[in-house]
This record gives structure tokens, sequence and C-alpha cells, in this order.
């Protein structure tokens, strides 16, 4: 399974976007690996999971071709996860031209397929006009099969209770490799929980929106002291093992300045390895 983190920055992207706090001032300063977009992955080429605002450029700068994807699965409609407006470049014939009629699967929550019925007529309930685009209500527990040759399964999420948040089981049929994808979510519910039991996992990838902030067991996101007692507790839940690998994704500024200390981005990624962590950024590449 081949893994490209697209975007690893929380809802305000880093540097967000009209802030002077000194990680956002030093982002800018140092660039590189410390520039980050909206978060979303791509897997094997054709499978996305979400589609975040900085999508276009993102992609183009992780080396991600969007035209080759066929499946985006969405954990969430909150708009740093869900841009509908850009999927409207796939109308036909005046903003995309596409050599197969191929169609464009996502699955999402209802939320999700309202948003994409506004910006893409017909979507929810079939084809979106003119663009190949099927939205797919995707079921917690339930397995989706994708055209990269993984199953993905969402699982509920601790996060926005107004509507269905997913963590994603990822799958792959002819390895057998398992890759959990975890954000935005706190410590997981008991049922998804239950679900992960004894499937050992081979990466996980855990939310670390609140960084140096928060406690040991943060509720909506986490930080890496509640990404630790996770890591523990998956552990003990038969989910992972010592040959799992760990990776802390999706970052806000706030969380590197807690009570007024400033961890820049360099420091944070040295503390996270220290718990086992590989800290995200935008264009990393992993293969499982
Ligand atoms: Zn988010
Ligand atoms: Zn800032
Ligand atoms: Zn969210």
């Amino acid at each position: 399974m081949k893994i490209t983190y697209i975007g690893t920055a929380a809802s305000e992207g880093l540097p967000a976007l009209f802030c002077q706090c000194p990680i956002c001032e030093a982002a800018r300063k140092n660039g590189g690996k410390e520039i980050r977009g909206r978060a979303a992955v791509c897997v094997n080429e054709t499978l996305l999971i979400d589609f975040p605002p900085d999508i276009y450029y993102g992609a183009m700068r992780a080396g991600v071709n969007l035209s080759k994807v066929l499946d985006i699965v969405g954990t969430h409609a909150h708009s740093d996860h869900f841009a509908p407006t850009e999927l409207s470049c796939r109308l036909e014939p005046v903003l995309a031209k596409r050599i197969e009629k191929d169609q464009l699967h996502f699955y999402g929550n209802q939320r999700h397929g309202a948003q994409l019925n506004g910006t893409l007529p017909g979507a929810k309930d079939g084809h979106g006009e003119n663009s190949g685009l099927v939205f797919d209500y995707a079921e917690s527990f339930k397995p989706i099969e994708t055209a990269a040759g993984i199953i993905v399964t969402p699982l509920p999420a601790d996060h926005d209770k107004s509507q269905e948040c997913r963590m994603m089981l990822l799958e792959e049929k002819s390895t057998g490799k398992t890759f959990l994808y975890a954000h935005d979510t706190g410590m997981f519910p008991e049922s998804t929980m239950e679900f992960l039991k004894g499937k050992r996992c081979d990466l996980i990838s855990l939310d670390c929106t609140n960084v140096m902030l928060g406690g040991d067991e943060d509720r909506n996101h986490m930080g890496i002291r509640t990404d630790v007692t996770m890591k523990n507790r998956l552990i003990e839940n038969g989910t992972a093992d010592e040959n799992t690998r760990w990776i802390c994704h999706h970052f806000s500024h706030n969380g590197f300045i807690p009570r007024g200390r400033v961890y820049p981005q360099d420091e944070f990624e040295a503390i996270a390895a220290g718990y086992g962590f590989t800290m995200s950024y935008d264009g990393m590449k992993v293969e499982i």
C-alpha cells in the first residue's frame, strides 16, 4: 500500500491565514516541511481520503495526479476536509476532458451528500450532471470496495456530534496490509474499539491537532499525550503490536504554544519521535 500525505494541518492551515503567532511566523520564514495545507491522503494513486480546500496545490506539490482518482472517502464534512466547490471542476466539457468516461465515487455522510447536491445537482441521487461523480452514503462498519484494491471500513470517530464523523480502516486485498487513518477524533468511541479488537494494523495515523496542548484523554481532537494513551490502548486491544508504525498528523498552530511556551516544529518532531511517532509533513510518502 502506497500512501502520500497531501496536506497535514488542522482547519486553519499552517501558517494560519491571518496569524502572526511565533509558530506561523517561523513557518513563513523556514518554509519546506513547516508549511502545511489542510489534511488529506492519497492511497495507491486512485483513492483519496478527504477533499480539502488546498487539494489542488497540495496534490501538485505531492506529485498526486487528481485525474487518476476514482474513489474519495470523506471522514466528515467540516470545511477543512471537504471543499465541494473544487469538485465542480469535473464538469464536462468546459472544465474537464476525460479520455474514459470513468466515474468518481464519493463516499460520505448525509451532509457531504447535501453539499454535493448543491454544487453538482443530481450527484446525491445518482449521477452528478456531466461530472461523472456519484455520491454513495457510507455506513459505519460497512466495508467499501475501491478501485485501488483496498477495502475501506468507516468507523465512528469522537468529533462533531451534529454529523457522522468517521475514521477509516484500509485493508489492501493483495497484500493484507492494514492502515488506520484516525482524523479528526478524540479518544476512540467504544464501538470502534470493539470493532478493532484483534485487528492488527501495520500503520496507524492519529489525530494530533492539540500537539503539546491537552491532556491524557482528549475529546474531539487529540494531542501527543492522548496519542500515547491511544497507542497503549490499541496495543492492549490487539489493534497494534511492536511492528506497527505510528504517525501523528493534522496539526494546529495553537497546539505548539501551550500556556505561552513555544515548541518549534522541529522540537516537537523530536518529542513525537521519542514516543515512537513520525510527524507527518506535506508530500510525505509511506509504503507498507
Ligand atoms: Zn480537521
Ligand atoms: Zn499562528
Ligand atoms: Zn473536523
